[in-house]
C-alpha cells in the first residue's frame, strides 16, 4: 500500500506534535503564570518557599473548596493564609458568615489591601500560630478554612486540637499523604496521633484530591481536601491529658507493642489487658479511652 505525498505529511505532522507534547508536558514552563486576573496589574505576590507558598490557579477547585464550608453552627469564618484571595473571593460572596483572613507575609498582605478593600477591617497580620481567637471571635465559634501552608499543617491541627470547643469546622488543603492519615481508619500504616486525637473529637471526610499542578509553583506532592466536623463528643469519658500522652507514646514507638512501647506508665507486668499486647495502630479512640482509664488506676496505686 501507497501513500500519497499529502498523507505522509499528515502523519510526519502528527508525530511532530505528539514529540512537542511530551517535551512540554516533561518540562513544563519554569514560571507558569497564574490564571486568575491580577488585582494590581503585572505586580503578583513572589512565591516564598520558607512560607509555605503554592497558589491555586484553578478557580473551579477554588470555588468547590469554599462551597464545602456547610455554614452551619458559626456566622464566623477565618481564612488562615489567603495568599492571593483565590478562596477568599468565594468566601466574601457567602453572606451566612463573615470572613476574617490571617496572613504572615506582607507582600500578600499588600496585594490583598488593594484587591479586597472591604476586608479592612478583618485582615489580620500574624502568624496563625500565634494568634489568640478570643481576641478576634472573643467566645463565639468560628470556622476554619485555607490551602494551609504545608510546613505548619500539623501545627495548625494541633491549635484546633486546642480550641475544638470554639471550631465546629475545617475545611482545607493538606499534603495528600497527611490528609489521609488524618481520615485514616485504625488499623493501618496511616493511622497515627493526629488521626486519634482528631477523630476523638471530630468526624473527618476526604472530599478530593488535588494535582500539583493547578498550583504556581507546584508542590512536589498531591494535595488533598479535608473537612472537619465537630463531633457531638463533650468529654471522653477519661483523663483527657493522659489520653494526650499515652497516644502519643503509644506511637512514637509505633513498632512495638503497647506494653513496651508505653513502659513509662507503669503497664510492663499488668494482665489481662486486652490492648497492651497490641500495638498503637491497631486501637480505636474508644480503646484508647479504656486504655487511658486501665492506666489511671495504676498510677492510683
Ligand atoms: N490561599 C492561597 C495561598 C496558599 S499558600 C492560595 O490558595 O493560593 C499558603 C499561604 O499561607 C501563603 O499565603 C503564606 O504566606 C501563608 N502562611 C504561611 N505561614 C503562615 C502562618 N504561620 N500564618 C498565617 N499565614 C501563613
Amino acid at each position: 500500500m501507497r501513500y500519497t505525498e499529502k498523507e505522509v505529511r499528515k502523519g510526519i505532522d502528527l508525530v511532530i506534535k505528539s514529540i512537542n507534547d511530551f517535551i512540554l508536558e516533561m518540562n513544563p514552563p519554569a514560571n507558569p503564570q497564574p490564571q486568575h486576573t491580577p488585582l494590581l496589574k503585572g505586580e503578583l505576590v513572589r512565591a516564598k518557599k520558607h512560607l509555605g507558598q503554592h497558589f491555586l490557579k484553578d478557580e473551579n477547585i477554588a470555588k468547590n473548596i469554599v462551597d464545602a464550608l456547610s455554614g452551619q453552627g458559626y456566622s464566623q469564618v477565618l481564612e488562615i493564609g489567603p495568599g492571593m484571595g483565590v478562596l477568599t473571593k468565594y468566601l466574601l460572596e457567602r453572606t451566612s458568615f463573615k470572613t476574617t483572613v490571617i496572613e504572615i507575609d506582607r507582600e500578600s498582605v499588600a496585594y490583598l489591601k488593594a484587591g479586597f478593600p472591604e476586608l479592612k477591617e478583618s485582615m489580620v497580620e500574624e502568624d496563625f500560630l500565634n494568634f489568640d481567637p478570643a481576641s478576634r471571635f472573643k467566645d463565639e465559634p468560628f470556622a476554619l478554612i485555607g490551602n494551609f501552608p504545608y510546613n505548619i499543617s500539623s501545627q495548625i491541627l494541633f491549635k484546633v486540637l486546642d480550641h475544638k470547643d470554639q471550631v465546629p469546622e475545617a475545611v482545607g488543603m493538606f499534603q495528600k499523604e497527611v490528609a489521609q492519615r488524618i481520615a485514616s481508619p485504625p488499623g493501618n500504616r496511616d493511622y497515627g496521633i493526629l488521626s486519634v486525637l482528631l477523630q476523638a473529637w471530630y468526624g473527618i471526610e476526604y472530599l478530593f484530591t488535588v494535582n500539583e499542578h493547578v498550583f504556581s509553583p507546584p508542590p512536589r506532592v498531591k494535595s488533598a481536601v479535608i473537612r472537619l466536623k465537630r463531633n457531638a463528643v463533650r468529654s471522653l469519658g477519661c483523663d483527657e491529658a493522659l489520653f494526650k500522652k499515652v497516644v502519643k507514646a503509644g506511637f512514637n514507638q509505633r513498632r512495638k507493642t503497647l506494653r513496651n512501647a508505653l513502659s513509662e506508665f507503669g503497664v510492663k507486668k499488668s494482665a489481662g489487658n486486652r490492648f497492651l499486647d497490641q500495638r498503637a495502630e491497631q486501637l480505636s479512640v474508644q480503646d484508647f479511652i479504656g486504655l487511658t482509664n486501665m492506666i489511671a488506676t495504676l498510677k492510683g496505686k
